[in-house]
Order: C-alpha cells, then sequence, then structure tokens
C-alpha cells in the first residue's frame, strides 16, 4: 500500500490518499501543540510513539469488541486506516479532575471520581473546540441520536478497557480524548489516535506525569516521559 495525494496535514498528523478509495495512509509527526496551536515545538520521535501506541490499543479495543479504522501498521510512523468521516464531536472521558475539568470547576487535580465523566466538543479550531452536550450536538446535525448513543456506549466501554490495561502497567490512565468517523455504510469506528498527546497518564506508585502535560506546562522530561509509557505498552510490564 503506498500513498498517493496528500489529503489532509493536521498538528500532529498528515493523512494520504491510497490507490484503493477506501483506505487512507496516516503520518504520525514530531510536531507538537498545546491550547489550540498557539504553543508549537517538537517532541523528538513523538511520531513513531504514538503511531505503534495508537495501533497495539486499537488492536486491543477491537479484540474487545470496539469497531476502529485500524487496518494495517506499514513502518514505524504510518499506518493504513479506513477512510472515514469524521464525526465533528472530541469526546473526553474522565477518572479523576485534571486540566480544564479542574480549571472549570474550581477544584484541584487528583479528585477520583466514582463514575467516569463524559463531554464533549464541537470539533472546530476557528471557535476554539467549545464545550457542548448531545442537545447542541443534536440541534447542530452533528450525528444523530443513535450515533451519539453508540458513540457514548463505545467511549466507555474504551474507558474501561484502557483503564484495566494501563493499570497493570503501573499506570492510571486519569482522562483521554476520543474521536470517531463514519464508513461509507454509515458504520461508526473509532478514529484519530490514543497516545500520550490525547491522555493523561499518572505513574500510579510516584504520580509522574507520563504524557503531553510535560510540554504543555514546561515540565521538562517530554521526550522521557513519552519513552517510559512506550515502554511499557511494549513490554507490558
Ligand atoms: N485533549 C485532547 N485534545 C484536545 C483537548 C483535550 O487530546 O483538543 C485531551 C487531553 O490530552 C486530556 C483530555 O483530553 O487527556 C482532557 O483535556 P482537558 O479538557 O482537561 O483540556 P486541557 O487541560 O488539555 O486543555
Amino acid at each position: 500500500m503506498e500513498k498517493t495525494v496528500q489529503l489532509y496535514e493536521g498538528k500532529a498528523k498528515k493523512v494520504y490518499a491510497t490507490a484503493d478509495e477506501t483506505l487512507c495512509i496516516v503520518s504520525y509527526k514530531d510536531d507538537a501543540t498545546a491550547f489550540n496551536g498557539v504553543k508549537k515545538g517538537t517532541i523528538a520521535g513523538k511520531g513513531v510513539v504514538n503511531n505503534r501506541m495508537t495501533n497495539m490499543l486499537m488492536q486491543l479495543l477491537e479484540q474487545q469488541g470496539v469497531p476502529t479504522h485500524f487496518v494495517e501498521e506499514i513502518n514505524e510512523r504510518d499506518t493504513v486506516v479506513k477512510r472515514v468521516k469524521i464525526v465533528p464531536l472530541e469526546v473526553i472521558i474522565r477518572n479523576v479532575s485534571a486540566g480544564s475539568f479542574a480549571k472549570h470547576y474550581g477544584v484541584e487535580e487528583g479528585i477520583v471520581f466514582d463514575e467516569p465523566t463524559i463531554e464533549f466538543s464541537y470539533k472546530n479550531d476557528d471557535l476554539g473546540d467549545p464545550l457542548l452536550n448531545s442537545y447542541h450536538a443534536l440541534a447542530l446535525k452533528l450525528a444523530t441520536k443513535e450515533e451519539i448513543e453508540l458513540i457514548k456506549k463505545y467511549s466507555f466501554k474504551v474507558n474501561e478497557v484502557l483503564k484495566a490495561y494501563f493499570l497493570k502497567l503501573g499506570v492510571r490512565l486519569i482522562d483521554f480524548k476520543l474521536e470517531f468517523g463514519k464508513l461509507n455504510d454509515g458504520t461508526i469506528v473509532l478514529a484519530d489516535e490514543i497516545s500520550p498527546d490525547t491522555c493523561r497518564f499518572w505513574d500510579a506508585k510516584t504520580g509522574e506525569k507520563l504524557d503531553k502535560d510535560r510540554f504543555r506546562r514546561d515540565m521538562g522530561g517530554v521526550e522521557d516521559a513519552y519513552k517510559e509509557i512506550f515502554k511499557r505498552v511494549t513490554t507490558g510490564e
């Protein structure tokens, strides 16, 4: 499978067409952005970590009954995925308070919730990805009621699977963002990535951050954090 024309360049990935119109190739970059593109930088080796980690997790989720866009990894940065129309909703699941939740509601980070929370934002960079609820999403025709229900169900399932998976690796899954896509026949599948760019991971013993917050907050040790979480995922310990 080879790349033909570039379809799209995002902040962290490029997407290429292939000879098969139902497939495309995603290519992961080392570029990093935060705060809706205001902060820019690179994290050496990030593209490799995010590509391989996403693919491992997508395969695990498929086995657990969550359909995904994953098809085949071609090399350390490039992966064949099913071509989808991205549903313009970002889904955020939280197990523990952090980031914008702590800020919005004026609470400290680290409060463990009895039940996970779900929130949506409208995937629209010009508007700064505004928060909305499912009624707003319906009003804006971003998805149907059935699609929103399915997206919620899959998102909580992803949380259950990944929370248990990471705990075995000594990592707490604090929160994460998901995106879904629609195949030509209307099937909803998990798309985009699942990586330290899109999840908060805290070491279960030390509480050390093993994710993009180290970049967002200028904490240093960014590359090492990506390497550490990747090592645990690939060695299983
Ligand atoms: N997140 C993401 N992309 C976004 C916004 C959030 O991947 O555009 C992820 C982020 O890495 C974190 C979770 O979603 O794991 C919750 O992020 P939050 O709403 O707390 O926003 P932040 O504090 O990152 O601005």
